[in-house]
């Protein structure tokens, strides 16, 4: 691999932003200010050369071969899984499995775990702020094995209420799978805490990571989470190349998801024998260069420090609620104390969506509409919100763009 990551010694945001080719481009005769990071993030030059680097010089199957592009490429392919154990400080490699992103890792869960241990009467415990992708996998599961869904509700900060999510754990609980940042409020939850309680009824926990592996330093160990799932497009690697973590003994004790090569020991026609971890759950050929290319993101990450980019991102957070703050008839929705950076608001009398439009007439990037969090717009009594979520690119001058643009916005249309 003959790429180098761009290493900056302090943060230094004008640096930063030269890895990021994209944040050239025009849109609309105007500079991009790309403001929709928790969507997905902008890819650095390292990853988009690693997957060129890959295709031109090493594109091969994994694990099969025995000729140098398959050999090169399959130790591509594990270092990512090595690196991956080391971003989240989870114990073995074998607990890293390879999946397209979260709603896949959700998917597995509750396909594999869920459909050995949920039985009719069991109770899941989910909260109101959650994705769609760690709703909609549960509802399944539960109308399959007459289980039933419960809900942590939320105060209107935008933060779990603790007492009541107590009053839901029972002896019935058998899993609490929580959202570990809100995408639509920016919530940090205290999964922490959430674990420890499940785990003392005797629950399992899975952690939504797709929107706090990006901001926060994520310890599996410390946290004690049964499951981690995650999007390597969210971290700036490319799309298609998720994870699923999972303690040891869970994974060996799960049935199997999809069948297919890989993920077996043996098949005769009377009896198929399945592989060892983690290639139990990697049926297929599986997504090898975004795969081999998420370890060059997160290796980005770790050597830019996310200490400096969540200060960075911190600092935005306060600069733009601040000016947010300041513009009549806006509400932010989410105010939680603690917080990742990203804000949801909404405009006295304007739809989201006409923000959207007048925003990216002038170059600006947000996601309007419910974030695929329908019931937590339910909650806000809202059809959708118009997001800013910001990445280590991002700057103060572009959330002024982004309040002039609001400020235009308002005038054009009220
Ligand atoms: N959970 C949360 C909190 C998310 O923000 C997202 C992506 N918007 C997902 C799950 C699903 O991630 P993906 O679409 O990458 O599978």
């Amino acid at each position: 691999m003959e790429t180098t990551t761009t290493i900056s010694p302090t943060f230094d945001v004008n640096i930063i932003r030269k890895s990021f080719p994209v944040l050239e481009r025009e849109v609309n005769n105007q500079l991009l200010v790309y403001l929709d990071n928790a969507a997905t993030s902008q890819k650095p030059q390292v990853v988009i050369d690693a997957l060129d680097y890959y295709y031109s010089n090493y594109n091969a199957n994994i694990h099969r071969g025995i000729h140098t592009l398959a050999e090169e490429a399959t130790a591509a392919y594990e270092a990512t899984r090595n690196t991956v154990r080391d971003f989240i400080n989870a114990t073995f490699s074998e607990e890293i499995i390879f999946t397209r992103g979260t709603t896949e890792g959700i998917n597995l869960v509750a396909y594999t775990w869920g459909r050995k241990y949920i039985h009719s009467g069991d109770e899941i415990i989910i909260s109101t702020m959650e994705h769609h992708s760690n709703i909609v996998p549960w509802q399944i599961l539960c109308e399959e094995k007459n289980a039933v869904l419960k809900v942590i509700p939320i105060n209107d900060d935008g933060e779990l209420l603790m007492d009541e999510y107590k009053k839901l754990l029972s002896p019935k609980t058998k899993l609490v799978s929580i959202v570990h940042v809100s995408n639509a409020l920016g919530t940090i939850n205290p999964v922490k805490e959430i674990i420890d309680l499940a785990h003392a009824n005797g629950a399992h926990v899975l952690v939504d990571g797709a929107q706090s592996s990006v901001h926060l330093d994520i310890d599996v160990q410390k946290m004690d989470c049964d499951f981690f799932a995650f999007s390597g497009h969210k971290v700036y690697g490319p799309t298609g190349a998720g994870v699923l973590y999972g303690k040891k003994k869970n994974l060996e004790e799960m049935p199997v998801f999809m069948g297919g090569g890989e993920m077996i020991k043996e098949v005769t026609f009377a009896k198929t024998t399945y592989a060892n971890l983690p290639y139990k759950y990697e049926a297929g050929t599986p997504n090898i260069a975004d795969t081999i290319a998420l370890k060059v993101a997160l290796d980005f990450v770790t050597e830019t420090g996310k200490q400096l980019i969540r200060n960075h991102e911190n600092n935005l957070l306060k600069y733009a609620t601040e000016q947010l703050k300041s513009i009549r008839g806006l509400r932010i929705i989410g105010n939680a104390k603690n917080k990742a950076s990203l804000i949801s608001f909404v405009i006295k009398n304007i739809h989201p969506q006409d923000v959207g439009v007048l925003l990216d007439n002038q170059g600006i990037a947000v996601r309007t509409g419910h974030h695929c969090t329908q019931p937590l717009m339910e909650r806000f009594q809202i059809p959708g919100t118009t997001r800013a979520s910001f990445a280590m690119y991002n700057t103060k001058e572009e959330v002024d763009r982004l309040i002039s643009g609001i400020q235009k916005c308002i005038k054009m249309l009220s």
